[in-house]
Formats: structure tokens, sequence, C-alpha cells
């Protein structure tokens, strides 16, 4: 059986930004535990066609582990990879690297005070579990009736075919959210056919996409000074977005407005806009950003399908008005179940009895909370995304997010010293940059958020049945 201090469960942004922390620390005893080929996460599993960061590359990534030499604004998935490939090599992470080796559960024994971790390897014992698993790991395909029926082939959008070739075919796109829209611009003009399958019309903004220059990444490179400048500008620049998000704010008007201008400038025929406009406020849902999407909508071989789908049938997918749209292969763009942060069934025995210890008064177990969270207390059990939906595009991203947490999980691992109480600290005391980043601008706007979201909700009430935050298939 094999130990160690610190297990963490999956290798992504979050694993792998923990991973290098600990080192960093100079912790030598822990693991990484991922399902998949090697590290990557997200960025391993999703290789669409189309497929790029909607977060600025400067600031999707880690400030403790810059890459100046970002190729775009929105760098491709493959450039993501090699960035978090190369933290593994960099920081020494292979080794502690278990692939291929899923987390099936894991049970806190409270009498040796570790937690027991089953994996397809065998048990792990560790002090201290992390929950690294991502909220979009796990495919969502809604259950349509006669699914099987289909003659095609199929697949969701994180588990590409590409063997399948696609030119010249008869193709669907379910879904219209921030993966369909990479998707679909990207497929227009390859298939011979392409039909965009949509339940609901997201709001769409510029992107603005380009390379970098040559002389800028070298200036980017050279001078860390200037780097760090244009994260910042960058960090403000996204985080501003969501004051735009709220009804009662003063820059809502000019977010709608930026949006609605995108939409009039690319969208000509009045048919399409109608099907196009969103029947909610914006920011209710995630504001997606695309320079091409509404382009490649209106092109003669792209038909959006607005009528609900009634049935998969063999030839294709039958609509509630009764037509069969014929097809050779359907592509899911339906987003993610949301797993909460946990993923394995943390806390959980296995069949055998939950370890309890009452803590706070509660029994200790992780109970999910299913708009993406560990309900605490747990011991040592540590989920790393905050309950509750990610923000959108237009938002500092998941990254900055994981940075507060990856940046504080070490010092919270460390075992707690009895002295500690004397201090007031529980025995941990937390290095000055963790403090600091508790202070934090990003926190701040996010408490912001979560309260303006709150009130909106309450103001709005059930007249906006549409303004809910966690879309069951999150993503799409
Ligand atoms: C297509 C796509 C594009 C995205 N683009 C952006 C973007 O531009 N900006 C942004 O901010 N966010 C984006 N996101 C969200 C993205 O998921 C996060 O930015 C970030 O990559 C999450 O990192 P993570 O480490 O938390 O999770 P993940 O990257 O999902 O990694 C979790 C890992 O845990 C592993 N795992 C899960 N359960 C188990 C188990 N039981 N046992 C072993 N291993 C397990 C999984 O295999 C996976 O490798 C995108 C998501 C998707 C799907």
């Amino acid at each position: 059986m094999e130990t160690v201090d610190v297990a963490i469960v999956g290798a992504g942004f979050g694993g792998i930004g923990l991973g290098v922390r600990l080192g960093q620390s100079g912790y030598d005893s822990f693991a990484v535990f991922d399902r998949d080929e090697g590290p990557g996460g997200t960025w391993r599993a999703n290789t669409y066609p189309g497929l790029s960061c909607d977060i600025p590359s400067h600031l999707y990534s880690f400030s403790f582990a810059p890459n100046p030499d970002w190729t775009h604004r929105y760098s491709p998935q493959e450039e993501i990879l090699a960035y978090l490939e190369r933290l593994v090599d960099e920081h020494g992470l292979r080794e502690r690297l278990r692939p291929r080796t899923e987390v099936r559960s894991a049970r806190f024994d409270s009498d040796a005070r570790r937690w027991r971790v089953d994996t397809t390897a065998g048990e792990v014992e560790a002090r201290v579990l992390v929950a690294a698993c991502g909220q979009l790991s796990n495919p969502y395909v809604p259950r349509f009736a006669g699914l099987e029926d289909f003659e095609g082939p199929y697949w969701h959008s994180s588990r590409w075919d590409h063997d399948f070739d696609l030119r010249g075919k008869r193709v669907a796109v379910v879904g219209t959210g921030a993966t369909s829209i990479q998707i679909v611009p990207a497929l227009a003009g390859v298939a011979g056919r392409l039909d965009v399958f949509q339940r609901s019309a997201p709001y769409v903004v510029p992107r603005g996409d380009r390379a970098y220059t040559r002389a800028e990444r070298r200036a980017l490179r050279r001078f860390d000074l200037l780097r760090r400048l244009y994260r910042a500008k960058t960090f403000l620049r996204q985080e501003s977005f969501i004051f735009g998000f709220s009804p009662g704010s003063p820059l809502h008007k000019p977010l709608t407005r930026w949006a609605q201008n995108h939409f009039e400038e690319q969208v000509t025929d009045p048919e399409l806009r109608a099907r196009l406009t969103p029947d909610y406020a914006i920011g209710c849902k995630r504001v997606l950003i695309s320079d091409d999407y509404y382009p490649a909508m209106q092109r003669p071989d792209v038909e959006l399908v607005s009528e609900p789908i009634d049935r998969f049938v063999p030839e294709g997918i039958r609509l509630r008005d009764g037509s069969v749209r014929e097809l050779d292969a359907v592509v899911f763009a339906t987003g993610f179940a949301n797993a909460g942060a946990g993923g394995p069934d943390a806390g959980r025995g296995g069949g055998r009895p939950h370890a309890r210890r009452a803590v706070g008064g509660r029994p200790a177990r992780a109970s999910r909370d299913d708009r993406g969270g560990h309900a605490q207390p747990v011991p040592d059990l540590r989920p790393q995304h905050e309950p509750g939906p990610q923000l959108g595009a237009v938002h500092a991203g998941v990254p900055v997010q994981l940075h507060r947490r990856v940046s504080r999980q070490p010092a919270a691992a460390r075992p707690r010293d009895p002295r500690g109480a004397a201090r007031g600290d529980g025995g941990v005391r937390r290095p000055r940059a963790a403090a600091a980043a508790r202070l934090g601008l990003g926190r701040r706007l996010h408490v912001l958020v979560q309260e303006r979201r709150r009130a909106d909700r309450e103001q709005l009430g059930s007249a906006r049945p549409a303004a809910t935050g966690w879309p069951r298939g999150a993503r799409g």
C-alpha cells in the first residue's frame, strides 16, 4: 500500500498548481492521481476543432509560473496542454504523477486519522486528501429517446472522434454554449451541411483574438515588470465585467449594448436575428466570446435548428414538428455533469459505515452540494473549487480562482501543532502571500458578485426562469 502525506485527485490546473506549490514549500510526500493518460485535465481530454481558452492566455496561467511566450491572446489547446506539461517537468512532478489511476472512493479512518483512498491501482493511505477533480470533467449527454437507434456515429465534444472524416458529411452540433460556439465555426465549410441545435440563445461579445508579435513576446520575456503590468491590466479588465452582470449596475446597459452592437453588425437576416436573440438579461447565463460564430451561422451550409428535438431515429433526428433532419454524425456539445468539487465518493466508505467524527456538531461526512461543492466539514478533505458556478468568460478565469487555493493549501496541509491554539491560528501559520491573497481584489469581487446575484435573483423572482446560475449540463 502506498503511503503519502498528501493525496491529490486530478492532474489538471488545480492538481498541478498544488503540486508546484507543495514542491516549492518543501513537501516531498505527495502524489497526484489521474484517471487520464497524463496531466492536463480539461486540456488533455478536450481536443475538438477550434478549442482555445476564452480567458486571455496571460491570465489563464499561474502568476507563479508565467509564460511570456503565449502565441495568441487566446491560445489554442495544444499550447495550454504544453504549458501544463512543462510545469510538470520543470517542477519535478512527473515522478509524483499516477496516471491511469482512478480514485473510486475515499474513507476517513478516524482512529488512525488517515484517509484510505481506494484507487484502481490499489489502496493508498494519506493524511490529507485534496479533491482537484475539476467541475467540468464528466461529459453530460441528455437522455434523448431513441439515441441507440441512430445509425451514424455520435460523440461528446470532450471525446472527439478524430478518426471520423467529417468532410462533406451532414453533421449536427447539439448545444449552443461555450464549446459549441468554438466548434461551429471550425466545422462550417468542412461539413457538407451543419445543423446547430439550439435550446436557448447565448449572448456573444467580441473576442478580438490576435497573434502576439515577436517584438511583443521578446519584450514580455525580457521585462518581467512589463509582463506583470500587462497581466494586472488584463485581470482588471476581465473582472470589471462583473459589474455589468447586475441589472441595477451602471455598467449593465453598456455591456448589453456592446453585445447588441456585435449582434446587429454580424447578423443581418431578420428571421435569424429573432431566433438568435436571448430571452433573458445579460449575465444570467454565461456570456460567450466569439468573432466567427454569428458569421458561421449565416452560411448557406449552416442551419440553426431551434425546434425542440423529439427523438433520434435511425436516419437522424426527428423534431417536435414531425420533420426529420437526416444526419451522418452527431456531436454533443451539451456540457458536463456537475459532479461537485469532490469528484470521487469522498467520505463514503465503499459500503462500509461512514467514518464519523463530530466536527462543529455535525458528522464528518462529505455531503454533496449540487451547485458544485462539498458541504464541509470533513477532516483534511480539501476541495479545490468553491461551491457554486464558475463565472463566465468575461471574468478572470478558473486558474486565478485556483491560484488562491493552491497558494493556501500547502500551509493548510501542514500538521497542526499545539502551540497554534495559543497563537489562535489552529497551529497553521499562513505564508504572507496567502494572507495577502485572502484580502485580494479577486476574492472581494467574487463575494460582491455572489451577493449581487442573490439580490438580483430575489428581485427577479420567478419572472425570469432562465436566470439561474449553473445549468445542468454546464458549458455546452
Ligand atoms: C472545453 C473547455 C474549455 C474551457 N475553457 C476555459 C477557459 O478558457 N477559461 C476558464 O477559466 N476555464 C475554462 N474551462 C474550465 C476548466 O475546466 C478550468 O479552467 C480548469 O482547467 C479546471 O482545472 P481543474 O484542475 O480544476 O480540473 P480539470 O482540468 O477538469 O482536471 C481534473 C482532473 O481530475 C481527473 N479526475 C476526476 N475525477 C477523478 C477520479 N475519481 N480519479 C482520478 N482522476 C480524476 C480528471 O481526469 C481530470 O484530469 C474550460 C473547460 C472546458 C471543458
